[in-house]
């Protein structure tokens, strides 16, 4: 069944509840700042298409952080709505709750356009994908719109059980269906050679997005700690890098199921005696004792790129080292970089990966850049999400 979208919806004179994900990360300290706004600015577009379209009322949905169902200020969406109101150029008034008096008042002044129902977590029946709760914040709006990507593996009141409330008025925000396109397309025929970069910190966090990604691939890249359960399957040593017992026996079995001999390991190495320590190049696959792997080598950069410049379809999800310290963000900048560079349909599959690609500043440069990280790899690895097939076919 297709996704509706939004261009399809008839909103004139229409009150509107839609959810999005502004999910943002805060500064620790008051006054609390959003410290990257990039989840709220790739939502813009569908609010703006909404008012364009004429709805009478936009009543907005999100939650932030995990507040578990209690009230807290920590986790409030006010400079959320503060920077919507600044972005859109107009009022946007943050309900005193999601629920209850707290928003019923607010919604009959005419003179209210924009409101941001405060965050829904702090409603304890949302997490529950209760029914009452969906009903209650159903009545908001004649038309409810889905752009909460990020939010969309999650069976939530906000996101799965209020679709129940609205057979046929039910639509995917713009955000949303770039979202399931872009992704789809890795799923359904995507060009060849297709080539994948998988790195982050453990095998076992992957393990389901690795096994999809061996049947879609022509080549695996693999990199970050992710690498060295790999390389000790084989053999080599990795001394006192990241590397569980666990790790080992799934990279084994991944390692027996490749008959085709797509993936791909790292040939050489960076590495330190503490995750603090000096950067030392390791030019073999075997990493001393003593010595941990915190990012890949120079001879692995090299290779790894060559890869990628074939490509016609690039997947990345995962550092390719400790990024955060700049001694061991070389390997993963280059990554992307070199896939800036290539004229491949390329998708960064949320987490870290977007964080170093926002930091690369090349991040236009890739065809799609997710806003969800659980929902991306579970997408993939499903090729469904519960808020999504809600938003299909209703509850
Ligand atoms: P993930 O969420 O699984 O994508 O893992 C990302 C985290 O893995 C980041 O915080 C990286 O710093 C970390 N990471 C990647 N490579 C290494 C490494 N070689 N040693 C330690 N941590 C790493």
């Amino acid at each position: 069944m297709q996704l509706k979208s939004i261009q399809d919806a008839d909103l004139k004179g229409k009150r509107v509840i839609a959810r999005f994900d502004f999910n943002v990360p805060l500064t620790k300290t008051e006054p609390r700042k959003i410290s990257d706004t990039s989840r709220i600015d790739q939502a813009i577009p569908t609010i703006r298409l909404i008012l364009e379209k004429g709805a009478s009322k936009l009543v907005m949905i999100s939650h932030l952080g995990r507040p578990d169902g209690q009230v807290n200020p920590k986790y409030s969406l006010e400079p959320v709505a503060e920077y919507l109101a600044e972005k859109l150029g107009s009022d946007v008034i943050l309900s005193e709750s999601a629920v209850d008096n707290g928003v019923k008042n607010l919604l009959h002044l005419p003179e209210t356009k924009l409101v941001l129902l405060e965050n829904i977590r702090f409603i304890p029946g949302e997490e529950k994908n209760d029914m009452e709760l969906a009903e209650k914040i159903a009545q908001y709006g004649d038309v409810y719109i889905n752009d909460a990507f990020g939010a969309a593996h999650r069976k939530h009141s906000s996101t799965h059980a209020i679709n129940a409330f609205f057979k046929n008025r039910a639509y995917a925000g713009l955000l949303m269906k770039k979202e399931i396109d872009s992704l789809s397309s890795l799923l359904e025929k995507p060009a060849k050679p297709f080539v994948a970069v998988i790195g982050g910190a453990k095998v076992s966090d992957k393990i389901k997005t690795i096994e999809k990604m061996m049947v879609l691939v022509d080549t695996l890249l693999i990199g970050g700690a992710m690498a060295y359960p790999f390389l000790k399957a084989k053999g080599a040593t990795v001394g006192k890098s990241l590397c569980s017992d666990e790790d080992v026996a799934l990279a084994k079995q991944l390692l027996a199921a490749d008959k085709g001999g797509k993936i791909q390991l790292p040939k050489d190495h960076v590495v330190a005696d503490s995750l603090e320590g000096t950067p030392a190049p390791c030019p073999g696959v075997s990493i001393p004792e003593g010595q941990m792997g915190l990012d890949i080598g120079p001879l692995t950069i090299e290779a790894y790129g060559a890869h990628i410049k074939t490509a016609k379809t690039i997947f990345w999800n995962g550092p390719m080292g400790l990024f955060e310290n700049k001694n061991f963000a070389k390997g993963t900048m280059s990554m992307a970089h070199t896939i800036a560079a290539t004229k491949a349909f390329s998708v960064v599959g949320g987490g870290d990966s977007v964080a170093a690609v926002q930091e690369s500043g090349e991040a236009d440069k890739f065809s799609h850049v997710s806003t969800g990280g659980g929902a991306s790899l579970e997408y993939i690895e499903k090729g469904e999400l519960p808020g999504v097939q809600a938003l299909k076919m209703g509850v």
